[in-house]
């Protein structure tokens, strides 16, 4: 694991709803890319009003640490958009909503502003008789979506669903001469979320999938359904599929309710991924269903 520290060089609107930030300098030139359309990092920002006062965690073998006695850097995930190695520069796309460290940062910063990092994971991983892929997303996954998109060979065909806010969040993804793209309008907080709804559109119960992978990015508890449908209603496994949840409604809150649960509750579900003996997706099928009728 690595730990690295870089610079605001510019920032570019994208839409309404997004805003690009294009990092450089710092430790840029030893940032190390998966090279995976989706890889992710987490990000870390200044603990306070002072946009310039960044205390780093220091990278451990797997992951990484606070010194003591400094203070803790708020730290969120988001997709690497673009690495330009040539010119020392990623780009990051933030989508910009009512309130979070990450969104309230990017609608403000400036360049020479500092931000960390870590090293990146990359998640879509599909099987090599792949001929044919669909990628769903709402405005968090639009960064990964277009990478994905931009690496994708021309032989494979792919369907793109993507749920923005309204008309004025789409924005241009990179061309591909076998993708077909879909843009539907609603959620990302401004209202309930489509995607289950628009996936089981697009994939119904007598679906064809061989040669498919479906890779699928979202707020989280729409994304419940989605799995679900692949899962148990299309019998996908689990090497045909991904399911990311990237953001969740009232997330503020979250850690509070689950911490109020009875403990045989919480046991209860930490217990379900202890040793587990079915497939990971239906554990997780099962932990979802669970937190659901909990209200989480
Ligand atoms: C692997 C991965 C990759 C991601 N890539 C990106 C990316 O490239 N670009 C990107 O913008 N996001 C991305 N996200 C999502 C991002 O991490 C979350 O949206 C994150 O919660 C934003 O942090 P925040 O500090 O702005 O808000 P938080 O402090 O986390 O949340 C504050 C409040 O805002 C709400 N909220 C959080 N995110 C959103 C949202 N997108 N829309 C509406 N309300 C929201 C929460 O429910 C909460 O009530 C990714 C997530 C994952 C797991």
């Amino acid at each position: 694991m690595e730990i690295y520290r870089a610079v605001v060089a510019r920032v570019e609107p994208l839409t309404a709803t997004m805003v690009r930030v294009v990092l450089t300098g710092g430790d840029l030139s030893k940032f190390a890319s998966t090279g995976v359309g989706d890889e992710y990092v987490r990000l870390f920002f200044p603990h306070g009003p002072d946009r310039h006062d960044l205390s780093l965690p220091v990278a451990t073998e797997t992951s990484w640490e606070t010194p003591e006695g400094s203070p803790t850097a708020p730290m969120r995930t988001y997709t690497i958009r673009a690495v330009r190695p040539e010119v020392n520069e990623i780009d990051i796309d933030f989508v910009l909503h009512d309130h979070g460290v990450a969104a309230t940062w990017a609608a403000g910063t400036r360049p020479g502003d500092p931000l960390g990092f870590n090293s990146p994971t990359g998640l879509y991983d599909p099987p090599e008789d792949v001929t044919r892929q669909i990628l769903v997303a709402d405005q968090t996954g639009l960064p990964a979506v277009a990478r994905l998109l931009e690496n994708t060979p021309d032989h494979i065909t792919t369907r793109v669903i993507v749920e923005v806010p309204d008309q004025a969040s789409v924005q241009p993804l990179p061309a591909h001469p076998r993708a077909k793209v879909t843009w539907a309008y609603g959620g990302n907080g401004h209202g309930p979320s489509r995607l289950a709804d628009l996936v089981t559109a697009a994939l119904p119960e007598d679906s064809d999938l061989t040669g498919t992978y479906v890779w699928t990015a979202g707020e989280t508890t729409a994304l419940r359904t989605v799995r679900k449908h692949f899962r148990k209603t299309l019998s996908l496994p689990s090497s045909r599929f991904k399911v990311v949840g990237y953001w969740s409604p009232n997330a503020d809150s979250w850690t509070e309710r689950w911490e109020a649960l009875p403990a045989d509750v919480k046991a209860e579900l930490e217990a379900l991924w202890e040793d587990p003996k079915d497939d990971l997706e239906d554990v997780t099928i099962a932990y979802e269903d669970r937190l659901s009728g909990l209200g989480l």
